[in-house]
C-alpha cells in the first residue's frame, strides 16, 4: 500500500477522501484539529511543522502522497491561515518524506470561491510568504459586518491556486519527480456547507451564481475521488492545474475567458 498524508481527515472532504483510500487498502494519516491520528492546529506555524513532523514519523519518513483538504470558510484573518499557509508550509514540511518515495504526489484544495472578488493585496502578501502581512489586511476587511470578511475566503483560494502554477514548476516539485495540482469544488455537501444550505435564503445565495450547475450540489466522494486520481501513480504528468470540479461553475463564472 501506499502511504497518504490527508489533513481535514475529520470531515467533509477529507473524511471521504481518508475512508476511500482506506477502503482500497491505502495507509493514511490523518491530520485534523480532532479525532485524527495527527492532532495538530494548522492555523500556527508551529502547528504545520509539529504535524508534518509527526505525520512523517508515523509514515516512517516516507510519504508516497499529501492531500491537504483542511480549511475553513469563516469570514474572520485566521482563515488566511489555515487555507493558505496551512496548506503551502504543511505540504512543504512534508518535501523531504515525499522525495524518499518512489512515486511522491500532492495535490491541494482550493475552490471556486477563487474565482469570486477578492483581495490582490491579501493575495500578493500571502504569495510572498509573508502571513503577519495577510493577516494585517484581512483583518483591515472584517469588520462587524460578515460579508465585508468574507473576502478573506476567495482571497485564500486565489493565493492557493497561483501557488499551485507557481511551485508546481520549480526544482523543489517538477524538480524531485513530484506533481503538485489543486483540485477547486464547487457547492460540496460538508458540514462546512451545511448550516448555510439549511436555510432556503442561504440556499438561493449559493446557488444563485450557477443557474445550470451539473447534477446539482456535489457529495464529498466527488472530490475525493479527483483527489485520489491525481495523487495516484497514474498522475504521471498533470502538474500545476487548478481543476474545477464544480457542476460547471468556473464556465459560468469565466465563460470564454481561460
Ligand atoms: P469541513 O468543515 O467538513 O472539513 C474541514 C476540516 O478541516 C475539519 O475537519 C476541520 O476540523 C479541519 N480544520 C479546520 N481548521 C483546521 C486547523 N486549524 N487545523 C487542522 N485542521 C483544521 O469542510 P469541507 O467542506 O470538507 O472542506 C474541505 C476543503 O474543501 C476546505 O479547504 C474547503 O475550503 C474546501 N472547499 C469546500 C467546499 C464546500 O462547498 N464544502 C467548496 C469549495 C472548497
Amino acid at each position: 500500500p501506499r502511504t497518504y498524508v490527508v489533513t481535514g481527515s475529520a470531515s467533509g472532504i477529507g473524511a471521504a477522501t481518508a475512508a476511500l483510500l482506506r477502503e482500497r487498502g491505502e495507509r493514511v494519516i490523518g491530520v485534523d484539529l480532532r479525532g485524527a491520528d495527527v492532532e495538530a492546529d494548522l492555523s500556527t506555524k508551529e502547528g504545520r511543522i509539529a504535524a508534518a513532523a509527526a505525520a512523517s514519523d508515523l509514515a516512517g519518513g516516507v510519504v508516497d502522497a499529501v492531500i491537504a483538504c483542511a480549511g475553513i470558510s469563516a469570514p474572520v484573518p485566521k482563515t488566511i491561515s489555515v487555507n493558505f499557509f496551512g496548506v503551502t508550509e504543511f505540504v512543504e514540511a512534508l518535501l523531504p518524506a515525499l522525495r524518499a518515495s518512489d512515486a511522491p504526489r500532492a495535490a491541494v484544495v482550493s475552490s471556486m470561491a477563487s474565482l469570486q472578488p477578492n483581495s490582490a493585496e491579501m493575495v500578493e502578501a500571502a504569495l510572498a510568504g509573508d502571513e503577519a502581512r495577510a493577516l494585517e489586511i484581512a483583518q483591515g476587511f472584517v469588520g462587524d459586518d460578515p460579508m465585508t470578511g468574507y473576502i478573506v475566503y476567495p482571497s485564500s483560494k486565489r493565493a492557493l491556486a497561483r501557488w499551485v502554477r507557481r511551485e508546481s514548476i520549480t526544482e523543489a516539485w517538477a524538480g524531485a519527480g513530484i506533481p503538485l495540482n489543486a483540485v477547486a469544488p464547487g457547492t460540496v455537501v460538508t458540514p462546512m456547507t451545511a448550516e448555510l444550505l439549511a436555510t432556503p435564503e442561504g440556499a438561493a445565495m449559493v446557488d444563485s451564481q450557477v443557474p445550470m450547475p451539473l447534477n446539482h450540489h456535489q457529495p464529498p466522494e466527488s472530490i475525493a475521488n479527483l483527489l485520489i486520481w491525481l495523487t495516484s501513480v497514474e498522475n504521471t504528468h498533470m502538474a500545476g492545474q487548478v481543476i474545477y470540479d464544480d457542476g460547471g461553475a468556473d464556465a459560468t463564472l469565466r465563460g470564454d475567458d481561460i
